[in-house]
C-alpha cells in the first residue's frame, strides 16, 4: 500500500473471490459456474466481424438487450438495468441507497460488507437461524437498505414471497435489494411484485445459469424511478460499462431461453442425486435451492476436507467463519463430475 492511499480505504478489506488457479486442470466446483457451454447459437454468434467492430464503443444504452430482457420478463424496458456482472449492481445499490445503513445476513454473499465498507455504510449482520434460515422478523420495520439473496449463498436455502412482501411493505423507506443470483435452479423470482413495491430492486446475473461468468452481465429488474438512479450512477461512472461482444452475447442467450431451461433442470436432477449420495455417506446437506450445496460431515473438519479434494484435483469452496467453517460449498457440475466427487469423497473419508 502506498502513503496516498485515502484513509478510508486503509483499513479496507477487499473482496477475496473463489481461487481460479492456473497451476493445473481441476474439476471445479468451487465458484458456482455452470459445468455446460453456452447454447450453440451463443458460441456462434462470436464471428471475426464482430471482434473487428469492437473498433466502435458498445451501445451505452443496451437498448436492444433491455427490450429482449423486457419482453422474456413481461416488463418495460425502463425496468431494466445491465452491468457489468451483477456485482456492479450491488455496488451501486449501497452507493445510492445505503445513507441510513444496511441490514444483511451474517452468512451471506461475502460481498455485501465489502461494498458496505467502501462506501462507508454502516451495516447490521443479523444471524441467521440454527437451521439457517433468514429470519424475517429481522428485517421488518427497518427503513435502512435491506439486502438479501434469494436463494442464499452460500446455504442454498430459499425465503419465500409472503416473508418477502411483509420486508417490502414494512420498509418504505428503505430499498429491498433481493439478488437473485441463484434463483433459476428451483427458486421463484419476486419481480412480478416490482408493479406493487417502490421499493423492490431485483438483480439477476448471466454468470451461473446463463453459463456466461466470464462474459460479466448482469441485470436488475425494478421500477422505472430506481432503474433511472443506476442508470445516473452508471452515466457518472462508466457509460459503456458492457463491451459489443458480451452485449451481442446476452441477446443470443435470452433467445436461447429453452436450452437454459433444459441445462437448469439438468442441473438440479444432478443436485438431488448428489445430496441424496452424500447423505448416504453421513454427511449433513441443506437443502438447496441453488446450483451448489452446503455440506458437512463428522468424520473431518470442512478445512481438512477442501484441502484432501484439493490434492486430489477437485476444488470446492470452504469459509472460514465460525459458525460454517465445518462446511464446504460444492458447485454442481455435470453428472460424471459429481460421480468423480463422490467416489473421491469416498475414498478420504474411508
Ligand atoms: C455470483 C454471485 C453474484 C454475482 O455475480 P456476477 O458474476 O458479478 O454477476 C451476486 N450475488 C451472489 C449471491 C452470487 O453468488
Amino acid at each position: 500500500m502506498s502513503r496516498y492511499l485515502k484513509a478510508s480505504y486503509e483499513k479496507m478489506e477487499a473482496y477475496t473471490p473463489g481461487e481460479q488457479p492456473r497451476d493445473m486442470e481441476y474439476i471445479k466446483l468451487n465458484t458456482n459456474e455452470s459445468p455446460f457451454a453456452p447454447a450453440p447459437s451463443v458460441v456462434e454468434a462470436m464471428t471475426a466481424e464482430q471482434v473487428e467492430l469492437l473498433r466502435l464503443y458498445s451501445d451505452p444504452t443496451g437498448k436492444s438487450l433491455k427490450e429482449k430482457l423486457a419482453g422474456l420478463y413481461g416488463v418495460k424496458p425502463e425496468n431494466i438495468f445491465l452491468s457489468n456482472g451483477s456485482d456492479d449492481i450491488l455496488n451501486f445499490a449501497f452507493m445510492a441507497y445505503g445513507q441510513d445503513g444496511a441490514v444483511f445476513p451474517d452468512i451471506t454473499y461475502g460481498f455485501y460488507p465489502v461494498f458496505g465498507e467502501l462506501h462507508q455504510v454502516e451495516f447490521d449482520e443479523k444471524p441467521l437461524n440454527a437451521d439457517f434460515t433468514v429470519n424475517k422478523e429481522d428485517y421488518l420495520n427497518q427503513n435502512k437498505l435491506i439486502v438479501i439473496a434469494n436463494p442464499n449463498a452460500p446455504t442454498g436455502i430459499s425465503l419465500d414471497h409472503a416473508a418477502i412482501e411483509e420486508i417490502l411493505k414494512s420498509n418504505p423507506d428503505g430499498v429491498v435489494v433481493i439478488d437473485e443470483a441463484y434463483v433459476d435452479f428451483g427458486g421463484k423470482s419476486v419481480y412480478p411484485l416490482i408493479e406493487q413495491y417502490e421499493n423492490l430492486l431485483v438483480v439477476r446475473t448471466f454468470s451461473k445459469s446463463r453459463c456466461l461468468a466470464g462474459g460479466r452481465l448482469g441485470y436488475a429488474i425494478a421500477p422505472a424511478a430506481l432503474i433511472e438512479d443506476l442508470e445516473k450512477i452508471k452515466y457518472s461512472t462508466n457509460p459503456y460499462n458492457i463491451n459489443r461482444l458480451t452485449l451481442l452475447l446476452g441477446e443470443r442467450t435470452v433467445e436461447a431461453e429453452p436450452y437454459y431451461q433444459e441445462k437448469c433442470r439438468e442441473i438440479i436432477r444432478v443436485r438431488e442425486k448428489t445430496a441424496a449420495e452424500l447423505k448416504a455417506l453421513g454427511f449433513e446437506v441443506l437443502p438447496s435451492d441453488a446450483n451448489f450445496i452446503f455440506a458437512k460431515t463428522s468424520a473431518m473438519d470442512g478445512a481438512s476436507l477442501y484441502s484432501e479434494l484439493k490434492k486430489r484435483g477437485i476444488l470446492v469452496r470452504h469459509f472460514t467463519k465460525e459458525r460454517i467453517k465445518d462446511f464446504n460449498r460444492i458447485t454442481i457440475g455435470t453428472e460424471s463430475q459429481m460421480a468423480q466427487f463422490i467416489e473421491t469423497v469416498k475414498e478420504i473419508i474411508q
